[in-house]
Parts: structure tokens; sequence; C-alpha cells
């Protein structure tokens, strides 16, 4: 590892060490709290597109209409979509109901716990497979979104890179930010991304990360 690498994987730890020490970072949604993985996984199937704020309802109706993976497989496909059309998410209806009749046929109806098997149901991105193993199952992964990401670039100084995707370097120091390095609890990270270092004027004022931050000192 060069000098600037073990720098940047040094600052980074620290980040995580502190903000494992901090918060927590606003009102966490109604779906960290759910101990049901059917729960979980339609709440990130939701958010692919849209704040959290916005998905509640419809995740709250979605599961009383159908709250099983059984349900959804068989759900009608226009009644879903006009459920789901305040997310924009209508063209998503079939994957939606193809990734639920998966979980029925190859898993029994109940999701797996591991990001890489959740990754071979259809429409299950590597976020959102880290999302549901780590709210769901309690599994100490990153789920790095496009949050997480600009969070890293500001603190470390470098490149954004790739609008959704981040950079090589980036994505290698994400692993430094979970629990099993010491760093917060996913959710806990997830929050601070989106209400202290949110995507416009972040609130470098209360962020417990100042005197670290390469973004903050340059600005300051
Ligand atoms: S100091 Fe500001 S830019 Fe840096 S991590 Fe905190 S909120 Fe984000």
């Amino acid at each position: 590892m060069t000098c600037e690498a073990e720098r940047l994987a040094a600052l980074v730890s620290a980040a995580a060490a502190r903000l494992a020490a901090s918060g927590p970072f606003g009102e966490p949604p109604p779906w960290r709290t759910e101990a049901d993985p059917y729960a979980v996984f339609v709440a990130e199937f939701l958010l692919v597109r849209t704040r959290a704020d916005v998905v509640a309802r419809v995740w709250e109706e979605l599961l009383r209409r159908y709250p099983s993976f059984e349900a959804l497989a068989a759900a009608d496909e226009g009644e879903l979509a006009a459920l789901v059309a305040p997310l924009g998410l209508r063209k998503r209806v079939p994957l939606l109901k193809r990734a639920a009749a998966h979980v029925v046929e190859r898993y029994g109806g109940r999701l797996p716990e591991e990001s890489g098997e959740l990754q071979k149901i259809p429409g299950m991105g590597p976020y959102t497979a880290a999302a549901v193993s780590a709210f769901a199952f309690g599994r100490p992964v990153v789920p790095a979104d496009v949050n997480v990401l600009r969070f890293l670039s500001r603190l470390t100084g470098l490149p954004s890179g790739h609008p959704t995707k981040g950079s090589p370097t980036l994505r290698s120091l994400v692993a430094r930010l979970g629990p099993a390095e010491g760093g917060p609890e996913p959710g806990r990270l997830i929050d601070f991304t989106r209400h202290v270092c949110r995507p416009r004027r972040p609130r470098c004022g209360e962020c417990p990360l100042g005197d670290l931050c390469g973004s903050a000192l340059l600005a300051g």
C-alpha cells in the first residue's frame, strides 16, 4: 500500500469510528425498525428511485394489500402498477412480481441472508442486496449508495467518479465504514449521509467530522 493509500485508509477508519460514537442522525424510516425481511425487501425495492419520506405511505399500503412474497407474486399487475405509480415505478412492476415469484419458488418464500445470494433475485443490484442483508438480517455489510459515495468523496477530497457507482478507489474504501471495521451501524451511516452530509448544502457546522473532512477544511 502506498503512503497516500495508507493515509486515505486511516482517514476513513477515523471517520468511521467517529460516526460510530455519534448520532443518531435524524429520524430513521419505519422499515429500519422492521423485523420482517419481506417488509425491508419491499422498502428497498421501492427506494430505487425515490426519497424515503415519499416511499413510506406506498410501502405501508403495499404491505397491507400484499403481506407476503406469495401474495405479491400473485398480485394483479394493474392494481400493483396503480399503487406504485406515485413513485414512478409502474414499469418496474413486472420485475417486482418476478422477484417475489423467484423468492417463493427458489427459497420457499424466505429471503436468503447473504448479499451475494440476494443478488440472484431479479432486480436486486449490489446496493439493494447489501441494504436488505444489513437491515433485515443485521449482516455487517455497507450498503454503498450514491449518498455514501458522495460522502466519501467529500471526506477524502477524491473525485466522485461515476454518478452512481463512484470510482474504484472510493469503492475500495467503503468496507472501512462498516461495523466489522469499527464503523457505525449501516442505518446510522445512511442517515448521516442523508441528513448531515446531504446532497445539497451539507450541514458541516453540525458534523462530527469537521476537523477530518477535506471538503470542510477547504471551505473553512
Ligand atoms: S464536514 Fe461537511 S462535507 Fe465533510 S463529512 Fe461533514 S457534512 Fe460532509
